[in-house]
């Protein structure tokens, strides 16, 4: 499944292909829908293993797990709906068929919100043999009971047929509600499924847990206007005797799967096919999408994905079709339900002009991301959703790897960094979400919670750290043993690890590493390993601790190059460190060394200052000698908020040679340094000559490509010139922003285009220009580009007034769009956070309703920005009140207050650096309480607050500074 979240993502889909390439005779076992005979899946019963240890808060007293001593082989389903009428009961009635694994006189299985009718055992036929069946449903575990009338044995089959009726519901989840704005302005009511992770037990009585598989066999009744839509192609489709306006459409049989796969859809949909040979494959969307051609980009990228993909993976799509659903009223990003994916409408259509071309890498992605769940999750399914990751870890790594597979000239696997790898770092550090990727959890709360950045881009990190250190076509062929093995059963992790350890032993016999082991230290501990390198004499030195802190020790695939012996392409692991500590002998003095090849690896390297030396000398005397993916890879290491081997001014020399870079890989990475600077600057004296440091690099640039588009100039060109005119506007050229000014007057004149620079054209906008963008925002194509830099402005009024359109309930805004308005507003300016927090300490409660969660995610991220304290005193008063109204933990609390003080150690530990690197000046003010501030930043951060002067930092000097951060920010981060 993929998810979107404010700051984290979840996604899930499918497809089918026209022809199948490549797949050879030692293809897995095929399962057809001819072979989907319960008999003959005697494997069911494996699921059914020993229970871990539970991790973490789970109440032992209560169990939410079925007892699993009866599987589910069938379930005969059918459903009516009248969603048509806006009637939006359901009834419905379903005959399961079981087999008893041990003696019982109870079935339990889960159902959710369901009015029960009446349970009866019934035969084959489903003749009635005993009703009504004694039962008693348990509302916290959703288990339903039911009293057989005489034991049942080992190996017994029976069938249960129960009645019922529920709601369609309105929250996105279960059998719900949907609907559309047709062309005549008519809203249009359908019913839909989003089953995954405990929600089909809203649809019917089931035995709702991942590690079990099951046929379903579905008629659903409803309007004959309507179509519906499921799994499975249509079987048939009658009349209704009495009823003569609906209908009954039945589907084939699904083939075995988790009761979250089942999906169908009721709707007056149309749809657009691809030109399928032996798979036909179809998007559905409302009407006018498909008439105006909005999905054909899609459907245009589904074909190939799935050729892909059976390709690579050498395993056929099992089923006979694959359809593609868009549905507005869609919480999830998609879901990979087994042959009908479905998606959140938006993410899915593209209209050329209209829409950020980037959009189109997204949606093959997101197919991608689908269409991977159909091998990891649908053709094998993890045995519980501990082990979450081996869908999503995989949906999420594939979903690049195969689109750059598809498209090598793309940059897909560089977004997996900056968007998977990245998410990442930066979660798996933070100690309430820090987590590792197997642990055991049994509520529908936390079986939710499991589908975070850690099952996602943690899992998607360690499986390409493996992936790249047993090389690409070894791990691609642990995989076909791994489906071929696994097919259409329930793994855990080992099952992973001894197939690829097949793989491995016979690409590279001797190896000695015993990948179960090594891969476990991973899986089982949270967080992943920084690797200090030092250099001591003539060796190197590794030394590996937890990131963060902690004394977990990972077996690390360390793979590396140097200047004597340079070779970027060979990136396997030339030592597995296993061990506190790793040696490198005869090491050759002045030699740099790159740890970390291609940035595969789910650990972090901090260098010693000799180190970078010889390395940042290495790159201002010919860059080019290192491969631009290792140069990039150079920004990404040099953290300077954290590296306490090497002077923090060494990220100031690292920068210095990028006036001769021309890369945009690794100009697209330079903010992972500049941006702490800016972060840790904010305020101080140090920002203007920091600014000065900047424009110095960038001007070399500027002044080869100038400022406005060249006939015949390359699109690197045109493309770098973007990226350091951000930097320069950032650092206030004056001409950049008169350029931007100007664009923006010649935008509101209606005779210019809207590609100025939102947060530089706005910063000194008055009340009124401002509310006409926000006008302009509600109603453009590219609102999101609004939301992000409205709040660049410097008057505070004019941010109360835009950030109070969060409360506004009717302006149309969702949920995302209203988080992303607080999200990028504080981080623009001294002036935004200030008025950014007095507004959350005034409306926190009206917040929280409306955000939710993701009030608590911004109040952790804004810690990024708070590096004093006179902020940080505001914002712990709204942590205490928070706290007081129980919408944060005492954990969460400690967290966010954590946060700021290391931020605030950061400054004072390094500001005598930063200072004498950039000459800052000695300067005296004439407070009372400071007479002298010899780069004391708490002092100087008060002078701007206050009434009192400070010699060299005037008030026009602290607008200015606050305008750095704010474009600082709105143009870099992505
Ligand atoms: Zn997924």
């Amino acid at each position: 499944m993929v998810g979107w979240k404010i700051t984290g993502i979840v996604l899930l889909c499918i497809a089918s292909v026209t022809s199948v390439p490549i797949i050879d005779n030692e293809q897995p076992p095929q399962l057809t829908v001819q072979d989907t005979d319960p008999e003959s899946y005697d494997f069911l019963a494996s699921t059914l293993e020993g229970k871990e240890v539970k991790f973490n808060d789970e109440d032992d007293e209560v169990e939410y797990r079925l007892p699993n001593n009866t599987i589910p082989l069938k379930y005969y389903l059918w459903l009516s709906t009248k969603v048509d009428q806006e009637i939006f009961e359901f009834s419905g009635r379903v005959r399961i068929h079981i087999r008893v694994l041990e003696p019982t006189l109870l079935v339990k299985l889960h159902a959710r919100q369901l009015n029960i009718e009446s349970i009866s055992l019934v035969n084959e036929e489903g003749d009635i043999l005993a009703s009504p069946l004694l039962s008693n449903y348990d509302l916290q575990t959703e288990i339903l009971l039911i009293v057989l009338p005489n034991e049942f044995a080992t190996g017994d089959e029976l069938f249960l047929h129960i009645e019922y009726n529920g709601i369609l519901r309105e929250d996105g989840s279960g059998f719900y509600r949907a609907s559309y704005i047709d062309s005549d302005d008519k809203r249009v009511w359908f019913a839909t499924t989003q089953f995954e992770m405990t929600d089909a037990r809203h649809a019917m009585p089931c035995y709702d847990e991942p590690g079990l598989r099951a046929i379903t066999s579905l008629s659903i009744q409803h309007y004959g206007a309507y179509t519906a839509i499921s799994n499975m192609p249509v079987l048939s489709r009658e009349s209704v005797e009495d009823d003569p306006d609906y209908v009954t459409t039945t589907f084939m049989d699904t083939p075995p799967m988790q009761s979250y796969l089942l999906a169908f859809i009721v709707s007056n949909y149309k749809y657009k096919s691809n030109n399928f040979v032996d798979v036909e494959q179809r998007i559905y969307a409302k009407p006018q999408a498909i008439d105006d051609g909005e999905c054909d980009f899609a459907l245009g990228e589904v074909d190939p994905m799935l050729r892909k993909l059976q390709e690579y993976f050498q395993v056929p799509y099992p089923l006979p079709k694959m359809d593609h659903a868009l549905i507005r009223d869609y919480i999830w990003g998609a879901m990979e339900n087994f042959g009908l994916i479905t998606y959140q409408e938006t993410s899915m259509l593209y209209v050329e002009g209209r829409d950020p071309v980037t959009r189109k890498k997204s949606i093959i992605e997101l197919i991608g991301h689908e269409y991977v769940h159909q091998y990891f999750g649908n053709i094998i399914n993890p045995k519980w959703w501990s082990y979450t990751w081996l869908n999503e870890g995989f949906a999420t790594l594939f979903q690049y790897y195969i689109s750059d597979l598809i498209y090598p000239e793309s940059d897909h696997m560089e977004r997996f960094q900056n968007n998977a790898q990245a998410a990442a770092f930066r979660v798996d550090v933070i100690a309430s979400d820090s987590k590792p990727l197997n642990y055991y959890v049994e509520t529908p709360e936390n079986i939710r919670a499991k589908f975070s950045t850690i099952s996602y881009q943690k899992g998607g990190s360690v499986l390409r750290m493996f992936q790249s250190a047993i090389t690409d076509e070894t791990f691609k062929k642990g995989l076909y043993y791994y489906l071929g093995e696994m097919y259409y059963t329930a793994a855990t992790p080992q099952d992973l690890h001894r197939n690829l350890q097949t793989a491995y032993d016979e690409d590279f016999p001797g190896n000695g590493v015993d990948l179960d082991e090594v891969m476990t230290t991973w899986e089982e501990q949270a967080g992943y390993p920084l690797v200090n390198v030092q250099r001591t004499g003539s060796s190197i030195t590794m030394t590996q601790t937890r990131y963060g802190g902690g004394n977990e020790i990972y077996t690390i695939p360390i793979s590396y190059t140097t200047k004597s012996n340079p070779n970027f392409d060979d990136m396997t692991p030339k030592l597995w460190m296993s061990e506190n500590t790793a040696a490198i002998p005869d090491f050759p003095t002045n030699d740099w060394i790159i740890v970390n090849l291609g940035l595969n690896g789910y650990y972090r390297v901090n260098y010693d200052a000799s180190l970078w030396q010889s390395l940042i000398e290495g790159l201002k005397e010919n860059h080019q000698m290192i491969s631009a993916y290792h140069r990039k890879q150079a920004f990404i290491d040099m953290n300077p908020s954290t590296n306490t081997l090497a002077d923090v001014t060494l990220a100031f020399e690292l920068m210095s040679y990028l006036s001769a870079e021309t890369d945009l890989t690794v100009w697209n990475t330079v903010s992972r340094v500049e941006g702490v600077f800016s972060k840790y600057l904010f305020g101080t004296m140090a920002h203007e000559q920091y600014n000065e440091l900047i424009l110095s690099i960038v001007q070399p640039h500027l002044t080869r490509l100038g400022w406005v588009e060249r006939v015949g100039e390359s699109e690197d060109d045109a493309n770098l010139r973007n990226v350091v005119a951000s930097y320069s506007c950032s650092a206030l050229n004056q001409e950049c922003l008169d350029v931007e000014h100007q664009k923006l007057l010649d935008f509101l004149a209606g005779t210019g285009s809207a590609s100025f620079r939102v947060c530089e054209a706005v910063r000194n906008a008055d009340g009124n220009t401002h509310k006409l963008l926000i006008d302009t925002m509600y109603v453009h194509d590219d609102k999101l580009n609004f939301i992000q830099n409205l709040g660049c402005s410097l008057n505070a009024d004019i941010l109360k007034n835009y950030l109070s359109i969060i409360l506004d309930p009717f302006n149309g805004l969702s949920v995302g769009e209203r988080a992303q308005i607080l999200l990028y507003t504080y981080r623009h300016s001294a002036t935004a956070l200030q008025t950014t927090l007095e507004f959350i300490h005034e409306n926190f409660g009206a917040l929280d309703h409306v955000l939710g969660d993701s009030l608590k995610d911004q109040l952790l991220s804004m810690t990024s920005y708070i590096n004093d304290n006179i902020y940080f005193d505001v914002y712990k008063r709204i942590l205490s009140a928070m706290q007081a109204e129980n919408f944060l933990t005492s954990a969460e609390v400690t967290t966010r207050t954590n946060a700021v003080n290391s931020n605030i150690e950061w400054v004072n530990s390094n500001w005598q650096s930063v200072a004498a690197y950039l000459n800052i000046q000695e300067t005296t003010t004439t407070t009372t309480e400071a007479t002298t501030t010899t780069g004391s930043p708490d002092s100087i951060t008060t002078s701007t607050e206050g009434a009192e002067t400070t010699t060299g930092a005037s008030p026009s000097f602290i607008a200015s500074l606050i305008l750095i951060v704010a474009c600082f920010v709105s143009n870099l981060l992505i």
